[in-house]
């Protein structure tokens, strides 16, 4: 009887990879990308149960938020319909819409056509000509997303696109799973963001590494409760005629946002703040971006140069650190 437990024990573990002092994982691809979700939990099988919640939350975040996806809302609503949007849809939409008038529109939930035009959302890259791409920035405008309550009614010509923003809520939204099913513990890696729920177990903090943009790493963070997301050219991009045409664009000009900069590291409490500053600083740029913090210090940041400098605000003095390839190299404090 002691021998069949045990065994039985031995076969848990080996099925779900999980013990009190090892998190259960679970590895998924999602909203286009690879996704991995760490988590301790009071016992393997709370912490499978767990992890196939989230993996349902992520799904069904996912088919609410597609654009391809004809069920969806957005997609009924980028295509002339009346919607009325379920509550986490109208939640989500409402903060990044916030995101986008304290950006300035840097970040800008309707430059999905200008997006189009050069390919990224199919991979059947090109580069459209100046007299399409000012005809399409007629059509971009956050501005003129009107919600109602939770009904949504776009003009004429306007799509929605919350691919900026959706990564970094969705972090959010497993984050409190999590937390309210009693962990303290927990570490997700979705795509470009990270989001650390508490300490290590031991209680030390989450160490993240941060990209270079040649590949490899730049530096690493250490981190508790916080959310890090980056953006950077390096990530979707296509060349032609020696050209690099990258997936950030600039809402103003319809073209991919040239700024300097290879890539922008936010540090937030939250990561929907994360996604969308992360995309929103890149379009900026590092004068602005800058101005953009002096204003709105509840973020730090880390900005990698495309001539190889590097740049962190001084909340993340005592916890970031050059690594590999970029040890040694001068690091920029930005102050208040
Ligand atoms: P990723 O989702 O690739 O990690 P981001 O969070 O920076 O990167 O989001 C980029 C995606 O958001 C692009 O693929 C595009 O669909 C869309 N996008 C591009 N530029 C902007 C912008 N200025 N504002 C809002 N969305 C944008
Ligand atoms: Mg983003």
């Amino acid at each position: 009887m002691r021998r069949l437990s045990l065994l039985c024990i031995v076969l848990l573990l080996l099925l779900t990879g999980c013990s009190v002092s090892e998190p259960c994982r679970r590895e998924l691809m999602a909203m286009d990308t690879f996704m991995t979700l760490s988590v301790y939990a009071q016992s393997p099988a709370a912490g499978e149960a767990l992890l196939e919640e989230a993996a349902g939350e992520i799904r069904r975040l996912e088919g609410l938020l597609s654009v391809t996806d004809p069920g969806s809302e957005i997609y009924q609503a980028n295509h002339g319909g009346a919607v009325s949007l379920s509550e986490p849809v109208r939640e989500l939409l409402e903060k990044a819409l916030e995101l986008c008038r304290e950006t300035g529109g840097a970040l800008d939930v309707t430059v999905y056509p200008a997006v189009r035009a050069w390919g990224f959302t199919t991979g059947e890259y090109r580069v459209p000509e100046e007299a399409e791409l000012s005809a399409l920035v007629e059509r971009v405008g956050y501005g003129r997303v009107a919600l109602d309550g939770d009904r949504l009614a776009l003009p004429e010509g306007v799509e929605l696109d919350l691919g900026s923003v959706g990564k970094g809520w969705t972090g959010d939204r497993l984050t409190a799973l999590f937390r309210e099913a009693g962990v303290s513990s927990a570490i997700m890696e979705l795509g470009g963001n990270v989001q650390a729920l508490g300490t290590k177990p031991d209680g030390s903090p989450w160490r993240v590494a941060v990209q270079a943009p040649g590949g490899g790493y730049a530096g690493v963070l250490e981190i508790v409760d916080k959310a890090v997301v980056t953006s950077g050219g390096y990530q979707r991009y296509f060349e032609q005629d020696g050209e690099t045409y990258i997936h950030i664009i600039d809402p103003a000009t319809g073209r991919p946002a040239r700024t300097g900069l290879a890539s922008v590291t936010i540090v937030a409490d939250s990561g929907l703040q994360g996604d969308g500053l992360s995309t929103a600083l890149f379009v900026m740029g590092r004068e602005k971006a800058e101005a953009f913090w002096r204003g709105n210090p509840d973020f730090d940041f880390i900005l990698l140069g495309e001539d190889g400098t590097a740049a962190i605000t001084e909340g993340l003095e005592e916890c970031f650190s050059l690594y590999g390839g970029w040890e040694g190299r001068p690091l920029e404090i930005i102050r208040k």
